[in-house]
């Protein structure tokens, strides 16, 4: 497979949804109201869309992946109203001191991304509100990673504000699309 579209990765909570305690609930699915149109703008700029989300309510008994599955279900939905069309989803489900083979800072789900949706890592980003997105995308070799200020990511700036380098901080996914698509494109052919 040729590996010739970017992506743009994201995590949801806190991203795409607002962050609510180990949400397990499809009628709490919030999306924030600037992220359909920063969605659809990254897609027509040819930008694959593949959410990237570590779950560890399943792993701590909190929830189960049905729960999750729900969850995702509406998102995809009233994402759809919108336009928008997430091309995967991946989720890790373990606690963090359980083995896992995906959960964030992992770049594995980004690496099965890229092979099953024949993914040019090297000019995708990914956007996300804590370090282990940021650090994610940085092992996984993308082109850059993003922190946006909404859930958790404001909280996050000010405790690390040296420590977050090289990652670009912005206030939301919309900031977030305008700086991605302000750089040089690669269009997908
Ligand atoms: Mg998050």
């Amino acid at each position: 497979m040729t590996h010739s579209s970017p992506a743009i990765f994201l995590d949801r909570d806190g991203t795409l949804i607002a962050e609510k305690h180990y949400l397990h609930r499809p009628e709490e699915v919030e999306i924030f109201p600037e992220v359909p149109g920063a969605l659809l703008r990254l897609m027509a700029a040819g930008y694959r869309l593949v959410v990237i989300t570590n779950q560890s309510g399943v792993g701590r008994g909190y929830f189960t992946m049905a729960d999750v599955d729900r969850v995702h279900a509406q998102m995809i939905k009233e994402l759809r109203i919108q336009g928008v069309v997430l091309d995967a989803i991946y989720s890790a489900p373990e606690a963090p001191d359980q083995p896992s083979r995906g959960r964030k800072p992992s770049p594995q789900f980004f690496w099965d991304a890229r092979e099953s949706l024949g993914l040019d890592l090297a000019h995708s980003y990914m956007i996300g509100d804590k370090r282990v997105d940021l650090e994610a995308g940085w092992n996984a070799g993308l082109a850059g990673s993003l922190l946006v200020r909404t859930g958790y990511g404001a909280a996050l700036e000010k405790a690390e504000a040296e420590g977050l380098a090289p990652a670009i901080v912005v206030d939301n996914l919309a900031e977030a699309a305008d700086w991605i698509l302000s750089r040089p494109q690669v269009k997908a052919p």
